[in-house]
């Protein structure tokens, strides 16, 4: 057997590297440092979160420090003067002070007089805050960033642009400015570690831009880098230090959230202008009947450079709550730097493990990108792409998906750093821009772009990353995910070979129609065909009533458990829930009230049907939503390049027809009763046409085979095959998620291209039909035509 093999393998591997890496689990022996991870985080206890260049979560201790001493102590505004109010004052200097000995290697205070904190609600705020107090002086003056940077740091270039400062874009390996004159003021903008991959510059490349330009200032983003590390400022002299660091708190330590900080150096700080704005705390006098003058703080004494930017109150509470949370981190990781070794550790186990992968035929299964050459040992964070065996991208969402269903938490898609993916996929400006136009942004599902061109691109790449909590099972639970599904070996690929399978017969064994999209199905006897699909399938949809976007079953599974039930004969719409009343909706209604709903990437015209029905539909899924019936004069198409033209639709998200076989069913049950007892029912696929045997029995999956078939008297053609996400773990009876047969379909049904794939999309061949009333009926005979046999 396989299994207890593998387990003694894990075993064995765990304890390898115990021995191997005495820098990781901070000096405790395997058994301490479990128990220490078990009762600090007990959140992660049956999932495997690898998203901590996200967010990190916070040990039980900070909470409890937190509450205990917000708790047993008064703490007030510390604008007031009263004895809580100086408590509260000195918890926030100590805070300052802290943050630069601990994070910033400053241990000499002397060497922490040079800097100052300010504190921001975030990192991006710190930028911003740059950003628009940046002496911008017209063309006089440059801002460049490195291409492969966060979003939050380029959009600095929209403050510098509106100033009419002139922008521009380098690499690592050219250093920048070099061919233009040297401005008035320059800022450099750079992160100190890429988010996406973990590519460090550190401090080094601060160093390298100042003796080059020693009048530019340099503005690093250090959000990424200081989650596991020391950005050691005592290790560089002062002049050749950054001169203002962002970052935020939560990835450090996971809570506080909403804090971060601006660290100045004080020799720089000077040359940020308020602009503008002054709030309470930031104001020393103002003129009170005209708003003739007013008196900044500290805008003619030197001091404290945070009193010139915090306006307001500060979050007081949350800065304690930084106290606790930096003193927990030091009670249970000895310190930051202890930290940093740690998860190199496990970084360095991860790097060489996921590269040891290689598909059967000896292909690698996991491409590691990097956003440039680090400079330094890189962070604990790996930008991957899975590879299939023809060493072509599988798409992110996919990756996604299947880590989601198997309880792990990682990150994909554009990871708010266009420039890493644009530089690793070779995409260019025109490209995003074409994407952009054809409605893609950059956080939905779409995995590849520049389709119908010459050159297909991935939209998306894949994150996981570690922080102080993260342990070798969580990597070694990564790679045999990893294994289970993604390594090919000879024995799937065979499965996807198609069935040759002529002149087998089969039947209509179900039909069904979803009048409104995404909610329960109605089984029908007799049904009429119509262009788009069964007459009024997916006329209906909700939408949030605060976005106007479509809702579906993948994010409220609930929806699964209200049933329409179209009654032509009464020409009326019935809609029925679990301890609700059930609706009545009339079936003609007219075109009035259109306004405009957003679904897949579409804007189509809509009408609203009636208020007390929203509320109805509100109430049942405990969120704003409404009814909305698609207007007759909306014209939507399926997105299929096909000979036969354009392939109307309704509200579907693909095309008019879904259709699964029986027998396809049963194999994916059996497939799962192979590891587990999960009963699937057809329903959860949401097809329109289930096929059952005919007057023989139905090989599984014989609609993959077919390009043309018959249902009684009417033809429909296949356009493709259905690719399918986690709505089919939706259970259509208890609107509750389940793991499979997601899971099952993933390991057994994926296609080379990394798609998973079940069931056909079809169309209406009206010219190949015969009926004079077009219907279809349940028990109908279906006969296949494949032509892809006649050509061989
Ligand atoms: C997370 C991150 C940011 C943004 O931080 P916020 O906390 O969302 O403001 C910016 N840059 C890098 C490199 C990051 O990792």
């Amino acid at each position: 057997m396989q299994r207890p093999s593998h387990v003694a393998n894990i075993e064995q591997t765990r304890l390898k590297f115990f021995l191997d890496e005495p820098d990781y689990a901070y000096g405790m022996d395997p058994k301490a440092f479990h128990e220490t991870i078990k009762t600090e985080y007990p959140s992660l206890n049956s999932t495997t979160y690898l998203d901590h260049a996200a967010s990190t979560p916070p040990p039980r201790s900070t909470l409890i420090s937190f509450a205990e001493q917000a708790t047993n102590n008064l703490y007030s505004n510390p604008h007031s003067r009263s004895s809580s109010s100086t408590a509260t004052l000195l918890e926030i200097e100590r805070c300052r002070g802290r943050i630069l000995e601990e994070l910033f290697g400053l241990t000499d205070p002397s060497a922490r007089g040079q800097w100052d904190v300010v504190f921001t609600s975030g990192a991006t705020a710190a930028l911003k805050l740059v950003g628009e107090a940046f002496p911008w002086a017209n063309s006089h003056s440059k801002y460049i960033y490195l291409k492969q940077s966060h979003t939050s740091l380029v959009g600095v270039r929209g403050c510098a642009l509106a100033h009419g400062a002139v922008v521009s874009t380098c690499n690592v390996t050219e250093m920048p400015g070099l061919e233009h004159p040297e401005a008035d003021s320059t800022l450099f903008g750079y992160a100190a570690q890429c988010n996406a991959t973990g590519s460090r510059l550190g401090l080094g490349y601060c160093q390298q831009l100042k003796e080059r330009h020693p009048t530019s200032f340099v503005l690093l983003d250090a959000s990424a880098y200081l989650s596991t590390a020391v950005l050691d400022l005592a290790s560089v002299p002062t002049e050749y230090a950054p001169d203002f660091i962002a970052c935020s708190f939560y990835k450090i330590v996971g809570y506080p959230t909403g804090l971060g900080c601006l660290v100045v150096k004080r020799t720089s700080g000077a040359i940020l202008q308020r602009n503008g704005y002054f709030g309470g705390g930031t104001i020393d006098s103002i003129s009170v009947s005209s708003p003739e003058w007013s008196r900044p703080r500290r805008s003619l004494l030197p001091g404290p450079i945070h009193e010139r930017f915090e306006d307001g109150t500060l979050p007081f509470l949350n800065i304690i709550a930084l106290n606790c949370a930096l003193e927990t981190h030091r009670r249970l990781f000895k310190s930051q730097r202890h930290i940093s070794k740690h998860v190199s550790a496990l970084l360095r186990f991860a790097t060489r493990e996921l590269a040891l992968l290689t598909h059967e035929n000896s292909r690698p299964v996991v491409k590691q990108h990097q956003a440039f050459a680090s400079l330094e040992e890189p962070g604990p964070t790996i930008g991957f792409s899975i590879l299939d065996p023809a060493s072509e991208y599988v798409g992110h969402t996919n990756l996604e998906q299947l880590a989601t269903v198997n309880g792990f938490h990682i990150r994909t898609g554009g990871l708010c750093n266009t420039g890493v993916l644009a530089s690793t996929f070779n995409i260019s400006d025109d490209d995003l821009q074409r994407e952009y136009n054809r409605g893609r942004s950059c956080w939905d599902d779409e995995e590849f772009g520049g389709i119908g061109t010459d050159y297909k691109y991935p939209l998306g790449m894949a994150r996981i990353s570690f922080g102080a909590c993260s342990t070798i099972d969580d990597v070694l639970q990564w790679l045999s995910f990893l294994r289970r599904y993604f390594v090919v070996s000879d024995k799937i690929t065979s499965l996807l070979e198609p069935v040759k399978q002529p002149s087998i017969s089969a039947s209509l064994k179900g039909l069904m129609l979803y009048p409104i999209k995404s909610c329960g199905g109605q089984p029908v006897g007799r049904w009429e065909i119509v262009s788009t699909g069964l007459r009024y399938d997916r006329e209906w949809m909700l939408v949030d009533a605060a976005t106007g976007k479509t809702l579906s079953q993948k994010r409220y599974p609930r929806m699964a458990l209200i049933r329409p039930t179209v009654v032509p004969e009464d020409r009326v719409l019935i809609i029925s829930a679990p301890q609700r009343p059930d609706l009545c909706l009339p079936l003609d209604t007219s075109d009035e009230h259109v306004t405009a709903a957003n679904i897949c990437s579409d804007v189509v015209p809509v009408t609203s049907v009636n208020i007390d029905i929203d509320e109805w539909f509100t109430a049942f899924l405990g969120m704003p939503c409404c009814l909305r019936r698609l207007s007759s004069s909306a014209r939507r198409h399926a997105h299929f390049d096909r000979a036969t033209g354009a392939v109307p639709i309704l509200l579907s998200n693909e095309s008019p027809f879904l259709l699964i076989s029986q027998p396809s069913v049963d194999q994916v049950s059996d497939w799962i009763h192979e590891s587990n007892d999960i009963e699937i029912h057809a329903d959860c696929f949401r097809a329109n046409f289930l096929l059952g045997g005919g007057t023989a029995s139905l090989p599984p999956f014989v609609e993959d085979t077919v390009d043309l078939l018959r249902i009684g008297s009417e033809t429909f053609q296949v356009l493709a095959r259905c690719r399918r996400c986690l709505m089919v773990c939706v259970d259509q009876n208890t609107g509750c998620r389940m793991k499979e047969p997601f899971s099952c379909l993933a390991r057994k049904r994926k296609s080379p291209q990394g798609k998973i794939e079940f069931g056909v999309h079809l169309m209406w061949r009206e010219d190949l039909s015969t009926g004079s009333l077009p219907t279809i009926c349940v028990g109908d005979p279906v006969t296949f035509v494949s032509l892809r046999e006649n050509n061989g």
